[in-house]
């Protein structure tokens, strides 16, 4: 299974073993979705993402 999961279209990525209701991940459409390979919280930074300030802590 996934660890994090990209939004296209907020450009957001979230981490799915902690997501909180206020990520609204289930309000994003299929068309947005993106996995990362490899599945790291980097490779979604480096792909200039921004990490979700609800389910992903520093
Ligand atoms: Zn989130």
């Amino acid at each position: 299974m996934a660890g994090y999961l990209g939004d296209k279209s907020a450009n957001v990525v979230h981490h799915l073993g902690t997501m909180t209701g206020e990520c609204n991940i289930y309000e994003i459409k299929k068309i947005n979705k993106i996995y990362f390979v490899p599945d790291t919280i980097q490779q979604a930074l480096d792909e200039k993402f921004t990490q979700c300030k609800f389910c992903i802590k520093n």
